[in-house]
């Protein structure tokens, strides 16, 4: 993930973080004049929209008819080098109804381990942010760009992002969403097909095939550092709003 205030830092967001004194998330539920209760919606930014599924595709991950389904091809899959030094793929979990559909940047040694996206610090931190809004995680999708674990916790590369993407672009078609989530620069990059910094991609309304997109922090970077948890609930309850209209 490339951060906002460190551009050019490689190291990617997992759950691996450098310990920092525990904060409550939300900062405050609290109106203020710097952060209302209710923001007002921001601007309309990005719009990416690919194809989406071919009626009369071969192609096994656009015939895939649930969720089971695609997490099948998933782990069958060696379109990438990643395949071979996973141990477990994370194809993601949750509801295959969700109104929500959270997407991280990939799997951390927790999740290799358990097959399960966001199990780890990270992981603990989303479930809250998921609890702030009134969400209880079971109620959310949540899944990540790539479903195997790069090596030693690098940024997926390019191709990794390429190969991975249709079981992403399937899921989504699949659950249906009113609103995704992009935790994280690699999410919100990969996911709007551009290479706008998370600063800048925040604070507008992006669209993912129609589908409204709120950008935010990635919660492994609000744990190295915690002034990004007001602006991340503030993202958060934009994302809530939209939910809710
Ligand atoms: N970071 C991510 O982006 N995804 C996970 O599942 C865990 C940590």
């Amino acid at each position: 993930m490339i951060l906002a205030a460190n551009p050019g830092n490689e190291q990617r967001d997992t759950g691996n973080v450098t310990a920092v004194p525990e904060q409550t998330f939300p900062v405050s539920r609290v109106s203020t004049t710097e952060s209302p209760a209710r923001p007002d919606l921001p601007s309309a930014g990005v719009s990416f929209d690919p194809p989406s599924t071919d009626l009369f595709s071969t192609d096994p991950i656009q015939r895939a008819s649930s969720l089971t389904d695609v997490a099948q091809l998933i782990a069958a899959c060696e379109k990438c080098g990643l395949c071979s030094g996973r141990t477990k793929t994370v194809p993601g979990e949750g509801l295959a109804t969700a109104r929500l559909v959270v997407v991280g940047e990939g799997p951390g040694k927790t999740e290799d381990e358990t097959g399960r996206p966001f199990v780890g610090r990270a992981g603990e931190l989303l479930t809250k942010i998921l609890a702030a809004i009134e969400l209880p995680r079971e109620q959310v999708f949540i899944c990540n760009i790539v479903k195997c674990r790069p090596p030693e916790n690098r940024q997926p590369q390019f191709d990794e992002i390429a190969a991975c993407m249709p079981f992403l672009y399937r899921q989504i078609e699949l659950v249906n969403p009113k609103v995704i989530l992009a935790m994280g620069s690699t999410a919100a990059q990969s996911l709007l097909n551009t290479r706008q910094s998370l600063g800048s991609l925040r604070d507008h309304i992006h669209r993912f095939r129609g589908i409204p997109l709120v950008v935010t922090y990635h919660p492994a970077a609000l744990l190295r550092n915690p002034n990004w948890k007001r602006p991340t609930w503030d993202d958060v309850r934009i994302a809530a709003r939209l939910l809710e209209a």
